[in-house]
């Protein structure tokens, strides 16, 4: 790959259990701006998977034995590598991934937010002092790391879906197995060796493409000295985890799919939602799991609205490859997501709507798809039902506050929401009344390191992020201490 300052971050082999290894099988990589292969990287089978979690049991009690200080201090240190080499980290996903070099620096500051949060928050792990009934008897709880942990992230976000669930793994002092998303492994064997620099000891964190998902999770499933797995992706992978991890009653994370409504009320201010509903939208071309998927607007500023958010498409967006100067929205990943967002807009213009902007795949390349905007959508169309992962602004009307609402939770999805509103009381209403893990207000992004990110229904269960982020990855431990009362 050109361009690299340290080309040592470009890894292709499989790190298992500390050391960079050949697996004996490859899969290809893709450069989706470009449509063509870009690397052969090194694929890993249920045999890998196992050793990593050999190499994870071996490493544990050592990594448990060290102190929140000293883990800490190797995380800050990977947030500092992560900065210094943040410029290459963005090439390598720019080049796997295709999202415009920009919103990939963007991404890797995003991914090193949460290594800082982590590294500072492990300090951090309080317990309580319960008072006892009993007076020769004192109760204290504290929480302890859970133990032997593994991930699986997607290709949406290849750096920072990992650093979520590895660096609170390592301030709590788990071990950590991952497997990335096969079409964006390249980031997160960068981050290996950038974990490896830091000083992250062998064994506590292994990076293991493949080609077979199924490979590499099964023998995760079914170990019961695999204590917790954080899974982000498809609600139907989770639904198939979920069962798969029965067995051996694992802690689950499941940060799954999203319907994301966005609500445009008669009081908002409709330039500032226009400006939300541009981050909410476009950002990684609409492949994100809290992209606005149903744009809710009331009936008398619909008109004001579209129009406005046209112009701004018009002005502001422009497919184009990744690094090309002034690209700001990139391919989607493969041939399969440009049909699927051609099958939803062909459905929904079959049942009335209408596109009055893009529509179609865009002269930039063959996954790139233009920016469209579609009115007339109706609650019953499978665009409203489904993910669209694409540059596809679809929009519905509503009459009043209690209609919306319930439009906007007419999904099995809980993920995010947003809406632009000013009047007090209707934010306040309509806060409430959402039923979604997050609720943006008069902004278009939710996420950040402090927060907790996460779904109910079936987005998913588990918080990444914030202080509950952490403990996520620990045990609560109650202990009762006796004999603490004079005998004379
Ligand atoms: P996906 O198909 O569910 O894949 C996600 C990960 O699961 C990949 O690593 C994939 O491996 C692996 N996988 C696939 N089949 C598996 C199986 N049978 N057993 C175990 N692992 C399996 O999802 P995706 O298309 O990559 O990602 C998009 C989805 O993720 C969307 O629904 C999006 O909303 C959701 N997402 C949610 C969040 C959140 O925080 N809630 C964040 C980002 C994305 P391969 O790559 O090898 O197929």
């Amino acid at each position: 790959m050109d361009g690299l300052k340290d080309a040592a971050l470009l890894e292709t082999r499989a790190f298992i259990g500390g050391e960079w290894r050949e697996t004996g099988e490859t899969l290809v990589v893709e450069d989706p701006g470009r449509a063509e292969p870009l690397a052969e990287v090194a694929s890993a089978d249920s045999e890998h998977a196992t050793e990593a979690i050999d190499a994870a049991e071996a490493a544990l009690p050592e990594w448990q034995a060290t102190t929140a200080d000293q883990r800490c201090a190797i995380l800050h240190e990977l947030d500092r590598l992560m900065g210094e080499h943040q410029e290459d980290l963005a090439r390598i996903l720019t080049r796997e991934h295709g999202k415009p070099l920009d919103q990939s620096r963007g991404e890797i500051r995003y991914a090193a937010s949460f290594v800082k949060w982590f590294a500072e928050e492990g300090r951090r792990s309080y317990g309580d002092t319960i008072p006892s009934a009993n007076p020769d008897q004192r109760l204290v709880v504290f929480r302890q790391g859970v133990g032997i942990t593994a991930g699986i992230t997607p290709w949406n976000f290849p750096c920072a879906m990992i650093t979520r669930k590895l660096a609170p793994a390592l301030a709590a002092g788990c071990t950590f197995a991952l497997k990335p998303a096969q079409s964006t492994p390249l980031s997160a064997l960068a981050l290996a060796v950038l974990c490896e620099r830091a000083g992250v000891p062998k064994g506590v964190v292994s990076v293991i493409p493949g080609s077979s998902a199924r490979a590499i999770s099964e023998p995760w499933l079914e170990d019961g000295r695999v204590r917790k797995l954080s899974f982000t992706g498809s609600t139907e992978i989770g639904k198939k985890l979920a069962e798969g991890s029965a067995g051996t009653l694992k802690r689950l994370s499941l940060e799954l799919g999203g319907n994301a409504p966005f609500l445009v009320f008669d009081d908002a201010d409709i330039d500032e939602a226009v400006d939300g509903l541009m981050v909410a939208k476009f950002r990684n071309a609409g492949q994100s799991c809290v992209a606005a998927n149903r744009v809710l607007v009331q009936r008398s500023v619909h008109d004001e609205f579209v129009e406005k958010l046209r112009a701004r498409i018009e002005a502001d967006v422009h497919p184009g490859y990744g690094l090309d100067e002034g690209s700001t929205l990139g391919p989607l990943i493969d041939e399969a997501a440009v049909s699927k967002v051609q099958r939803l807009l062909g459905q929904a213009t079959d049942a009335g709507a209408e596109i009055v902007l893009g529509g179609d795949v865009h002269e930039a390349g063959p996954r790139f798809f233009a920016p469209t905007v579609v009115t007339d959508v109706t609650p019953k169309m499978t665009i409203s039902s489904e993910e669209i992962f694409g540059p596809v602004v679809s929009v519905m009307t509503f009459d009043d506050e209690s209609e919306a609402i319930r439009m906007a939770n007419d999904t099995p999805f809980g993920l995010a929401s947003y809406f632009y509103a000013r009047d007090l009381g209707r934010v306040w209403r309509v806060s409430e009344g959402l039923e979604y893990g997050m609720v943006g207000v008069n902004t278009g992004l939710v996420s950040n390191a402090a927060a907790p990110f996460g779904g109910i229904k079936e987005s998913g269960q588990g918080r990444e992020g914030s202080r509950y982020g952490l403990e996520d990855w620990t045990e609560l431990k109650y202990v009762a201490m006796g004999g603490v009362a004079r005998k004379s």
